[in-house]
């Protein structure tokens, strides 16, 4: 923990002697920028406003760069803001809100309706889409407030120094500039052989957006943003299957037995399973139904009909027509651009990060890597992103997070770990709102009790795993974690009982 706290001063520090600079200084450089940087030179362009691009440009412009950041599309904020993120956290939480209306469950807690619950879609959808509006404008705000300039159109990267952006209306500039950084993330990953009309069969942007509740939806994949989706189309009254081609659900990097739990409880709300499962085909029949086929592991094939089907099967870099080619820069065999790890390419001065490099798909690691990297760029420090510590989530109900290793990892390195676990149901908080499915499991080095992993299925999980990934960022032991005080009721209190677990065998509120 001493080391910690050492570590924590220091980082702290580096970063106040990184953004100070005299007010006249920020004048002159705001004045500078607010400048259009067409032919200006710039000492960092970049390109695509998503999560990544976005926060670095806002960053490398407080640290004293002269930014440029070329986006394609109309509105800022990349397939975060716009088509991820952000639009299915909205429909997620006010879809549950119409379930627990619907299903009875406030009736249950003595909250009278005084009347048939009915869902008004087009005002769902109204407040997704407000939510969008709002982030994406604030983006402009801060991108102004800190001297970012926008630049619209298609970036086109034409030498190691020059950005040429291809407007909407097909006007052509070319701006000059010392770094270039690519922010272009990532699109979605076509099924060979089916065709996308984003009205039968639609990828996650038209499940964002679609104007009824069909009456079955098919999903191709039960990774996280197929379970995301397919849970608020089930809670809006859709029967929806998944066909899954492993064995689990929840995509890469969830632990086997938080996966089957999680499965269990999303069966217990409606969702259907058919694991191990091979689409081969699908087809708009002339009655109008989505026929998709399929085979098993034994490769005996069935056919089903659906009103929508849901094409999830992931998310492929974005690199299309950037230009790569005009300075040499490789991609790897997924398509993902090349970086060392202080994200430069093999031109030193163009560096990339987000989705469109290796490592998870998420939102909060392409933040990460866009800060490192330019503080990298403005003042030589290395970058040090500890992916150990990057939590992922998702965000259904309950939801499910999860940070560091998971056992199959562990049996994989051969590390001698401890299990630590605590259920909701003996949680008093959990108790009090009702709201009881669940665990918290912890996993710690057997030796050393260096906390390793966690995984937390239950309600609020994506808030409660952050204390986790600060404390394995700080190589806290279980026990560290188990001796902080903790707020009482909380749900967080589940997460100190696991770890106590971890620490000792034994946690206080479980026999
Ligand atoms: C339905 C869905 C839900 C999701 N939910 C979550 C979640 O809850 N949490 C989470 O962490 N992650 C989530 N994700 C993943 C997350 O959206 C991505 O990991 C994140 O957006 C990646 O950020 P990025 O900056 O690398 O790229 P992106 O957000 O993809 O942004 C890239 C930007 O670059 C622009 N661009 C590309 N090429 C050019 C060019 N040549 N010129 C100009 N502009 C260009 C694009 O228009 C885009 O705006 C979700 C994704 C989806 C699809």
């Amino acid at each position: 923990m001493i080391n910690s706290h050492k570590f924590l001063r220091l980082r702290v520090c580096n970063n106040h002697s990184l953004v100070s600079q005299s007010p006249s200084a920020s004048i002159f450089l705001r004045s500078l920028r607010s400048a259009s940087s067409s032919g200006e030179q710039q000492d960092l362009v970049v390109i695509g406003s998503g999560p990544g691009g976005y926060v670095a440009a806002i960053k490398a412009a407080q640290l004293g760069l002269k930014t440029t950041c070329v986006e394609k599309g109309k509105t800022l904020g990349g397939t975060c803001l716009n088509v991820g993120c952000i639009p299915s956290k909205s429909l997620l939480n006010n879809s549950h809100y119409y379930h627990m209306a619907h299903s009875g469950d406030l009736a249950k807690r003595g909250i009278n309706m005084g009347g048939e619950v009915t869902l008004d879609l087009p005002k769902m959808m109204q407040q997704k889409s407000d939510a969008v509006t709002a982030l994406t404008s604030g983006i402009d705000y801060l991108f102004k407030a800190n001297g970012v300039t926008r630049t619209n159109g298609f970036g086109y990267i034409k030498s190691a120094n020059e950005v040429q952006v291809t407007a909407e209306d097909g006007s052509v500039s070319t701006i000059p500039t010392k770094n270039i950084l690519i922010a272009t993330g990532s699109e979605v990953t076509p099924f060979p052989g089916i065709e996308i009309d984003e009205k039968k069969i639609i990828s996650s942007t038209g499940a964002l957006s679609l104007d009824e509740v069909p009456k079955e939806m098919i999903l191709i994949g039960a990774g996280v943003i197929g379970l995301e989706l397919g849970s608020v189309w089930t809670r809006l009254g859709s029967k929806v299957t998944a066909l899954e081609f492993l064995g689990h659900v929840g995509g890469m990097g969830i632990d086997m037995e938080i996966s089957k739990t999680f499965q269990r409880l999303l069966t217990k709300q409606g969702m259907k399973f058919k694991m191990n499962t091979k689409v081969t085909s699908a087809a708009i029949g002339s009655n109008g139904k989505v026929s998709v086929s399929a085979e098993d592991k034994k490769g005996k094939s069935e056919t089903i009909e659906c009103d929508t089907l849901l094409v999830c099967v992931g998310r492929r870099p974005y690199t299309e027509k950037l230009g790569l080619e005009n300075i040499g820069v490789g991609l790897d065999n997924k398509g993902r651009v090349n970086v060392n790890s202080a994200f430069q390419t093999s031109v030193p001065n163009v560096y990339a990060i987000g989705d469109v490099i290796t490592g998870p798909m998420l939102a909060h690691k392409a933040e990460d890597e866009g800060i490192v990297c330019v503080e990298s760029i403005a003042s030589g420090t290395k970058p040090h992103i500890n992916y150990d510590a990057v939590p992922s989530v998702i965000y259904t109900h309950p939801e499910v997070a999860w940070v560091g290793k998971n056992e199959e990892d562990l049996k994989n390195l051969k590390i001698e770990y401890s299990v630590g676990k605590f259920p909701f149901s003996a949680n008093s908080r959990a108790k009090c709102n009702d709201d009881t499915d669940g665990l918290v499991k912890v996993l710690g080095d057997k030796k050393t009790d260096r906390l390793l992993g966690c995984y937390i299925v239950g309600p609020g999980a994506g808030e409660l795993i952050n204390e986790v990934a600060l404390a394995i960022e700080y190589g806290a032991s279980c026990e560290d974690v188990a001796r902080v005080c903790h707020a009482h009721p909380t749900m967080s209190e589940a997460v100190r009982e696991a770890h106590l677990a971890a620490f000792c065998g034994k946690a206080i509120n479980m026999a």
